[in-house]
């Protein structure tokens, strides 16, 4: 596995994930929960954010303090799934701009058709984050960064729930600058490109529309 994975394994994240894996998790459950890791996840992403200094004072004294540098960061949410995500995310970063790319995966040819794509401008000052929950095949992944890159952001980083392995090594050998944060990577995708063990139909889980 390439090392521009990063599997969180912290302990919190793993509890709630496997949680949501239960198919017998409710809705509201399965949202919050993915509400929390994201934000966990996020947490983690946004560790080498830069920071810049100003001076400002406390009720006591005057200091130098960190604060975050240059333009807002871009969640770009893949439509319909991403959306679960993009909300911890906010928590976290509450001035972030939020782009949005529609696609969904035809049931056929297992690739990505587009249906919707709107970014923030300036995004050649911004880092973007893509977030989608689950990285299964890695098609809609690939085209998702196809057309961020587009746009020419100062740098691109993709969260998800889980992954599975095909998607990964699809993921990187497209880009393999775009470091991956994840909560797992499982052991294979099944005939119909589920990820095993998985949790399912993760837009069905978080909208109940199964
Ligand atoms: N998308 C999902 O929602 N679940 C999978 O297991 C794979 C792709």
């Amino acid at each position: 596995m390439s090392d521009n994975v990063h599997v969180i394994h912290h302990p919190l994240i793993q509890h709630k994930l496997s949680i949501m894996r239960e198919k017998d998790t409710s809705t509201a459950s399965f949202r919050k929960l993915l509400i929390e890791i994201a934000m966990l996840l996020g947490y983690e992403l946004t560790r080498d954010l830069p920071v810049m200094w100003k001076q400002i004072e406390t009720p006591l004294t005057s200091m130098n303090a960190p604060f975050l540098e240059g333009k807002k960061v871009v969640v770009v949410s893949v439509l319909r799934a991403g959306q679960g995500m993009v909300e911890g995310m906010l928590q976290i970063l509450p001035s972030a701009r939020v782009g949005h790319i529609g696609l969904y995966r035809d049931h056929d040819t297992l690739e990505a058709v587009q249906y919707y794509f709107k970014l923030p401008k300036n995004m050649e000052d911004r880092d973007v984050i893509i977030v989608d929950p689950m990285l299964a095949t890695g098609h809609t992944a690939v085209h998702a960064i196809n057309l961020v890159k587009e746009s020419n952001p100062k740098s691109i980083k993709f969260m998800c729930l889980l992954a599975a392995p095909e998607g990964v090594e699809t993921l990187h050998k497209a880009h393999p600058d775009v470091a991956i944060f994840t909560a797992s990577v499982d052991s294979h995708l099944n005939e119909k490109a589920y990820i095993v063990p998985g949790l399912g139909d993760a837009g069905d889980r978080i909208y109940g529309t199964k």
